[in-house]
Order: C-alpha cells, then sequence, then structure tokens
C-alpha cells in the first residue's frame, strides 16, 4: 500500500488504548505491518486499577504478556459484598482464574509485546477521520492508505464519527471515581477480610459504594461509586461525605482524599455495525459498557485478538473476512453489554447474587486466537472461610 516500503499487509490503528495495543501485537504476530497513533503525548492508562477475568488473562497469554502481567497482580481469597457494612455474599471463585492490577501495570505489560515486535508507535498523532477505502487522516493533515483501518479510539472515536457509524450512547445514573492508594493494612486494622475484593454498598442515608480492590501487594484501587451529580461524586472528594458511611475506611479514605481523581459516569455505546469496507472500530469506540461485569477491556482485548485471527490470510479478502469477524464475535459482545447495564440500572451487585453461568458466560468465554489450556499458576490460592465469617 502507498507509503510502506514492505509486501506486507498493513495497518493504521487509531488510540493505543488496551484494544489498540492488543490487535497491533496480534496483527504483527501474523505477518502485518502496523501503525499505531496515539494522540496523547504520552503513553499509558487512566483509571487506578482494573479486574481482569479468565477471558483476558487467556488473551495476554496469547499476545505473550502473560507472565508480566501475572508477576504483579493479586488474586484475592474471596469476592465479598456487604450491604451497610454485613457480609451479603463470600465468593471465592475457585473455578474462575481473576487477577487484579493497576493499569498502569497491564498497560506496561502489553506494551512490552509491542516493543518486541518493533512496531511503530506514533505520539501525538490524532486520527482525524477514516474512510472505507482505508484511508486515514491525521491531525496534521497527513492521509495514509492501508489494507486495514482499525479504530481503537475509545468511547468518544472520531473513526466511528468520520465513517458515520450510527450510534446510540446511555449514560447510566452512577459513575466512579478510581484512585490507587498505599494498602495501609496496619492502620486499617485486624480485620481478617482486608486481602478479599470488598464491594461496600450503602443505601442510606444515600447511595454510595466503595469498590476495595488490592492491586497487588502494596497498592489498593478504590472505586468511589456515587450518583451522577451527588455530593460524592465530587473531586477531590470531600472526606466527610465518605467518612460517614464508611468510618472504619478511614486510613484508605484519608489517602484517597489527597489524590484529585477523576469522576467517570458510566456509559453503554451501541452500533449499528462495527465495519465499514477496509474499516473496524474495536474496544470502548465500538461497544463501550459499563462496569458491572468487568468485561469492558476483557471484550475490547478478546475483540481486538479476533479481528488479527480473521485477518490471517493478509490483504485478502478485508472486506468480508471484517463482515464475517462482526457477524461472529459480536453477539457475545451485546450480550454482554445488556447484561452489564441491566446490573448497572438495578444496582444488583449490591445483592451479590450475580455469579452465576449466564452472568459468568464472557468470562469463562475462550477467546477466539487463544489457548483453551489452563492458565498457569492458577487458581493462585485456596481459599479458606475465615472463622470470623463462619460464625
Ligand atoms: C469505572 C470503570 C471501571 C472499569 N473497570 C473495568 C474492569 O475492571 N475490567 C475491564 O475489563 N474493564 C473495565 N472497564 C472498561 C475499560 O476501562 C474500557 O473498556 C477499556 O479501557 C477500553 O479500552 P479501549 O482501548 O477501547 O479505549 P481507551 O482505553 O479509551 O483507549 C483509547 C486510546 O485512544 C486514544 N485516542 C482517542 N482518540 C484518538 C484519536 N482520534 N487518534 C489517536 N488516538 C486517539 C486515547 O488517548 C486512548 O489512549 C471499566 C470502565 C469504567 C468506566
Amino acid at each position: 500500500m502507498a507509503g510502506q516500503a514492505t509486501s506486507k499487509p498493513h495497518a493504521e490503528i487509531a488510540g493505543a488504548g488496551y484494544a489498540g495495543l492488543v490487535a497491533a501485537v496480534a496483527l504483527a504476530q501474523r505477518g502485518w505491518s502496523v501503525r499505531l497513533h496515539e494522540k496523547r503525548a504520552t503513553l499509558g492508562s487512566f483509571g487506578a486499577g482494573i479486574v481482569l477475568w479468565e477471558n483476558a488473562l487467556r488473551v495476554m497469554r496469547a499476545i505473550g504478556a502473560f507472565d508480566e502481567v501475572a508477576r504483579k497482580s493479586f488474586t484475592a481469597p474471596f469476592y465479598e459484598t456487604r450491604m451497610h457494612n454485613q457480609t451479603v455474599a463470600l465468593e471465592p471463585f475457585g473455578r474462575d482464574p481473576w487477577a487484579t492490577m493497576t493499569r498502569q501495570h497491564l498497560y506496561d505489560a502489553i506494551l512490552a509485546p509491542a516493543r518486541r515486535l518493533d512496531i511503530e508507535i506514533l505520539h501525538n498523532s490524532e486520527v482525524v477521520s477514516a474512510d472505507p477505502d482505508g484511508t486515514v487522516t491525521l491531525g496534521s493533515g497527513r492521509t495514509i492508505k492501508a489494507d486495514l483501518v482499525v479504530g481503537a479510539d475509545g468511547v468518544g472515536s472520531n473513526v466511528r464519527g468520520s465513517v458515520g457509524f450510527a450510534v446510540e450512547r446511555n449514560k447510566a445514573q452512577d459513575g466512579l471515581i478510581r484512585l490507587i492508594v498505599p494498602r495501609c493494612r496496619r492502620e486499617l486494622g485486624p480485620e481478617a477480610f482486608w486481602d478479599n475484593v470488598i464491594d461496600f454498598w450503602n443505601f442510606e442515608p444515600r447511595v454510595q459504594r466503595i469498590l476495595y480492590v488490592p492491586a497487588n501487594e502494596d497498592d489498593l484501587y478504590l472505586g468511589l461509586m456515587a450518583p451522577f451529580g451527588s455530593e460524592g461524586s465530587i473531586v477531590p472528594i470531600k472526606l466527610e461525605v465518605w467518612l460517614d458511611m464508611f468510618p472504619f475506611l478511614e486510613p484508605v479514605l484519608r489517602e484517597a482524599a489527597k489524590v484529585h481523581g477523576r469522576y467517570d459516569r458510566y456509559e453503554t455505546a451501541v452500533l449499528n455495525a462495527w465495519t465499514k469496507g477496509r474499516v473496524a472500530v474495536v474496544g470502548d469506540a465500538a461497544h463501550a459498557m459499563t462496569p458491572s461485569l468487568a468485561q469492558g477491556a476483557a471484550c475490547a482485548m478478546m475483540n481486538a485478538l479476533s479481528l488479527a485471527v480473521y485477518m490471517e490470510d493478509g490483504a485478502d479478502k478485508v472486506e468480508e473476512r471484517l463482515q464475517e469477524w462482526e457477524r461472529k464475535e459480536r453477539p457475545l459482545t451485546d450480550r454482554t453489554q445488556q447484561r452489564s447495564a441491566k446490573l448497572t440500572a438495578e444496582r444488583a451487585l449490591s445483592r451479590g447474587e450475580w455469579v452465576n453461568d449466564e452472568l459468568m458466560e464472557t468470562m469463562r468465554h475462550i477467546p477466539t486466537g487463544a489457548s483453551a489450556d489452563p492458565l498457569p499458576g492458577f487458581p493462585r490460592r485456596k481459599a479458606t472461610v475465615p472463622e470470623a465469617a463462619k460464625a
């Protein structure tokens, strides 16, 4: 294609988030030349911490990032749900591999294989539009022709807008302030449960929730959920608004008040199509979802990997293969978006009743392009119910 010195099929990718990086690595693994455009000056990930379920961990193995992801991540013995500080569910996830980590750790782990594969990553390079014939136009005015264009440019996607996909965006009533703070184990006191992921819900005197997630031995990922426009959505956090409902978390809340943070309202974006001509959109650009099932990045990375698998034949039949990709891979993501949106609207995680075969379908899915072999080192630890919880 124009501008390419090699005879390899060539892809231009907008956005070096999780979706863009995974697509880039997976395409390069299959013999494509890839150029990745990131509009920001630096590479990295916003959003503090992240939960990766088995499907996402399998994608990590397929792109050569699993060992690094596992190295500095954490698996809690239990996912615990509390309502007004009373435990309503204690889930060991004995058969479901999962791990928590900081987003930067995940990002660096995915960037490493991209570096090993010598993928060209341009900073300060905004893709302003794409054309179904495979042309991208950059903020600089430069145009480039490719065999494949991937719009992995997030929920506000320029690629999606310029190609003209119809999008329905729905904002949820709630949102989250995400922060990384020190674990403060000693200061939190002798609770038996501080290694658990704990989903602290309060409905009285107002709706506020704290998702307490150990991200590794040192870092704690805190998700402070509150309705849009409420006092709990203000950043930096107003300490008294959180302390009066969660006094037992005072040491970590005091740390949280030192960080500016950002409040993100949950949203779902559903498109009429994910592909047109030689252009495909993937990740939040194609299917942003609420975080109730912790599947947004997981689906982004699964779909990015499978996209590359459908491109295994190179530049031949790109348009037909993209349509096939959407037809076969999309239904699972559609179901996941719908389930997650329903859980979010009903604040149903507060009941701790979400662990069932239907809701775990996506987490247990073997992604196209990933091995079904057991993940080495998982399950990581045997969960034993502490005596205090049996009483
Ligand atoms: C509160 C919350 C909690 C979440 N928790 C989880 C979780 O635990 N587990 C999980 O799996 N998912 C989770 N998610 C979802 C997850 O964060 C997203 O689905 C994921 O980050 C999407 O990745 P992406 O690469 O598609 O988009 P993004 O992460 O938005 O990346 C897009 C990239 O493209 C760049 N860009 C944008 N426009 C352009 C352009 N025009 N040209 C060039 N570059 C551009 C951006 O700067 C960015 O680097 C959560 C989401 C929220 C809101």
